[in-house]
């Protein structure tokens, strides 16, 4: 696959797609021919465009192809569970076995009790379900006034009405209002930006703290639930401080509140284990999945919910009006299945915790001595580049934004995919990234930093 010849009909592609095609978070106003890539084929952990570029996948797509890409297995699987029942739906009382088998794997690998799955084809309408299951629970518990659902601003759920509100992305709340009504958002635990002078455990403490004090202004029985991401990704790959996770974990036990841990992300072996909850030990009600979930050979999301919650409100609240069509879609779930087959063969999630997430973080962090370098940080297989003028000053570029724009933009010139989130460079390759690709990753990374540094100093 190295010496990939052009691709025959690019410009023919290119024009058809500027054409007809309205491209997912793009400015199409501004879109020209120059600036397509298109993307031909995929094997491990690296992508081909049709010039033939050879580029690494330091984004495993969209956050999302754990295994990596060209797994025939999983084609396999989809395309045989397609001969056999290509589709049927989960709705009245009918099932099939891949729904069953998935929804019994999934619940064990979740955390405690949440042993009761509900299918979605996304991670956004992942979300939705988990708004309408938590209000929907309290008010079979005779509750109908618990409605207010609690996220962080910076947050990042999903592009449905629900994933949009539940979110704290200020740009996309500006697009396609009003909002869902009784949606609030608190203070992110991100330190590199809005700590200031505090130390950072002091500041994780107070970030933790704005839930209570969110709480407490609406009223606990106003409360339905938290929903909060284990490490915010298309925020910024924001870790927080180590005091975060217990402070919030006390404040959720002590209140009569769900807790939402929307893993679409942290989930399936990102972090080292197959949730990020377990990786920081909470103890969610409910866990929003997808992405790594098939490793997006196929679209699925999940929802699980706690058992000994679920019954509750299987014994109030009558039937859930709620599904999609394509809630526990055959071919999707054989996928899924079969992705999880590979990742627990292959021990993908121990080699992310035991070895190659130790490298990855190594490695990544002897980026730190570049001048316009001021923060990397890891967790499992998740980094991030905090781009500044001057170190060790958290002040920012003016203009923020724009210079991680413009690393990106060199970082796909010199063979390398990473993310650009106003000014910090994110990535979260594959989990079967190798040593010697981490070592490309950094050497590429490094050329594009001074790419980037020679342009803007
Ligand atoms: C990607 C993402 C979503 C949305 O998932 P889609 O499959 O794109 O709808 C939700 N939550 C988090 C944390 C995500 O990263």
């Amino acid at each position: 696959m190295n010496t990939k010849p052009n691709f025959p009909d690019a410009d023919a592609i290119k024009k058809t797609n500027l054409k007809h095609h309205w491209h997912a978070f793009t400015d199409m106003g501004s879109l020209d021919e120059k600036q397509l890539r298109l993307i031909t084929q995929a094997k491990g952990s690296h992508i081909w465009d049709s010039d033939g570029n050879k580029i690494l996948d330091g984004m495993a797509g969209l956050w999302c192809v754990n295994v990596g890409y060209g797994r025939d297995e999983i084609a396999d699987a989809a395309s045989a569970q397609m001969k056999e029942l290509p589709y049927y739906n989960t709705f009245f009382k009918s099932t099939h076995s891949p729904v069953a088998q998935l929804a019994e794997k999934i619940a064990s690998l979740t955390p405690g009790d949440l042993n009761r799955i509900f299918f979605n084809t996304s991670g956004s309408d992942s979300n939705d379900t988990v708004l309408r299951i938590a209000r929907a629970y309290w008010a079979g518990k005779g509750k109908p006034e618990k409605t207010i659902v609690i996220a962080r601003k910076n947050a990042y759920h999903g592009s449905t009405m629900a994933g949009v509100t539940l979110g704290g992305m200020e740009a996309m709340h500006s697009q396609g209002g009003p909002l869902i009504p009784d949606i609030v958002h608190i203070d992110q635990p991100y330190w590199y930006d809005e700590g200031g002078d505090m130390d950072p455990e002091e500041f994780g403490l107070m970030r933790a703290r704005a839930l209570e004090e969110e709480i407490d202004k609406h009223g606990e029985g106003r409360i339905a639930a938290f929903i909060a991401e284990p490490i915010q990704g298309a925020g910024g790959v924001i870790i927080p401080p180590e005091s975060y996770w217990p402070e919030v974990m006390r404040i959720c036990k002590e209140r009569d509140i769900l807790f939402c841990a929307d893993e679409v992300i942290c989930g399936f072996g990102r972090l080292g284990e197959w949730f990020g909850s377990i990786h920081y030990d909470l103890q969610p009600d409910m866990i929003s999945m997808a992405k790594g979930l098939s490793s997006a050979y196929l679209p699925i999301g999940a929802v699980a919910f706690s058992e000994a919650r679920a019954q509750e409100m299987f014994a109030t609240a009558g039937e859930f009006f709620h599904g999609y069509t394509y809630s526990g879609h055959p071919s999707c779930c054989a996928a899924a299945l079969k992705n999880i087959e590979i990742i627990e063969r292959e021990g993908l999630v121990e080699r992310v915790r035991d070895h190659i997430a130790p490298i990855f973080a190594e490695k990544l962090q002897t980026l730190a001595d570049h001048p316009i370098v001021g923060e990397v940080r890891t967790r499992g297989l998740l980094g991030a580049i905090e781009l500044v003028p001057e170190k060790p000053s958290r002040k920012r570029f003016e203009n923020y934004g724009t210079v991680g724009t413009i690393c990106r933009d060199h970082c796909f010139n010199n063979g390398l995919v990473m993310r650009a989130v106003r000014d910090s460079m994110v990535c979260s390759p594959p989990l079967i990234i190798t040593e010697e690709e981490i070592d490309e990753l950094v050497a590429k990374a490094r050329k594009s930093l001074d790419d980037t540094w020679a342009e803007v100093k």
